[in-house]
């Protein structure tokens, strides 16, 4: 049997036809060009068909479509998109007039969170968290292997508090872990380093690549730059903060972490997150510190989350 899995991207669409494994036979991608719900419906369910008819598998081996929205979804329904202006839609009813397959929807990070927990990072455990560290901090939660999903806004980690009355958040808050965790956070503390320090490396690196990127200050800190490998350990100690909350709470037996930042080398990355984690989380009292490793699905996640949903829920 066959699952199709579609991620809903700001930018792009893009479906999939993945197996029971999650192995893609297929894949079909198109600019994201939104007229109305209708029509957005209609273009997400020929993704569909496309991937089938380039794979040569009927609609009948079809078991059902799972769709990654970047916002929150109740049942069938779309309830709030970030970047789409959609809102309300009952996208599963709209989806099935063109094909005919039962639909499930979940957030995109939810879908990724499945991704890693099925075929990924998370293989064979109960409880496993994925943090991604893009733009923002996104979150996915398994819990009792089962996807925790809630009312459609749950697993929002990167806007939990780590430095109170901190650096200015999108969501409206002050200090919230996605203004020092994320990308968007480092290239801050990035630049912030590089006016303090005029000699660091940070300013080559960043005059190399044309613009100060989340990987700058992990570039520089490689060549041994001081000032950079103060500001790899100050990110680090923002990240385990967060891990280390989510951790205690959750007790989870893995922590995945995925997205653009996790590409950083271990050296100053996962190394010294784990042993932030290892000597502070609480669940160290009883020799059960969970194992914290990187996503191993990339941006695949989404599709092959999406597709088996049917499996997490
Ligand atoms: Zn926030």
């Amino acid at each position: 049997m066959y699952y199709i899995g579609i991620d809903v991207g700001g930018t792009n669409l893009k479906a999939g036809l993945v197996r029971e494994d999650g192995q893609i036979l297929a894949v079909e991608r198109t600019p994201l060009a939104f007229e109305n719900p209708e029509q957005f419906a209609r273009t997400l369910a020929q993704l569909g068909q496309s991937v089938l008819q380039q794979a040569g598998v009927p609609v009948s081996d079809v078991v059902s479509a799972g769709i990654g929205i970047p916002g929150a979804v109740a049942g069938g329904d779309i309830l709030y998109t970030c970047n789409i202006p959609l809102r309300d839609v009952p996208l599963s009813r709209l989806f099935r007039q063109h094909l005919d397959v039962p639909v499930l929807l979940e957030n995109d990070a939810n879908c990724a969170a499945v991704g890693e927990w099925l075929c990924g990072a998370g293989r064979g455990t109960q409880q496993f968290i994925v943090v991604t560290l893009g733009t923002g901090v996104g979150g996915g939660l398994i819990l009792n292997g089962k996807l925790y999903s809630g009312s459609g806004m749950v697993g929002e980690v990167g806007h939990m508090v780590i430095q109170h009355g901190g650096a200015p958040c999108n969501c409206g808050r002050r200090g919230c872990w996605e203004a020092y965790a994320s990308a968007t956070g480092l290239i801050r503390m990035t630049r912030e380093a590089m006016e303090a320090h005029p000699e660091s490396l940070l300013h080559t690196v960043a005059a190399q690549s044309g613009c100060v990127e989340g990987r700058t200050a992990f570039d520089a800190a490689v060549q041994g730059d001081e000032t950079a490998l103060g500001l790899c350990r100050d990110y680090v100690s923002y990240l385990a903060a967060g891990v280390t909350n989510l951790i205690n709470i959750l007790q989870p037996e893995a922590v995945a972490i995925g997205g653009g930042v996790a590409a950083a080398p271990d050296g100053l990355l996962l190394t010294p997150l784990r042993e932030i984690v290892e000597r502070e989380c609480y669940p160290r009292h009883t020799g059960q510190v969970p194992r914290i490793v990187r996503a191993e699905l990339g941006n695949d996640a989404g599709i092959i989350g999406a597709a088996l949903l049917k499996r997490a829920i």
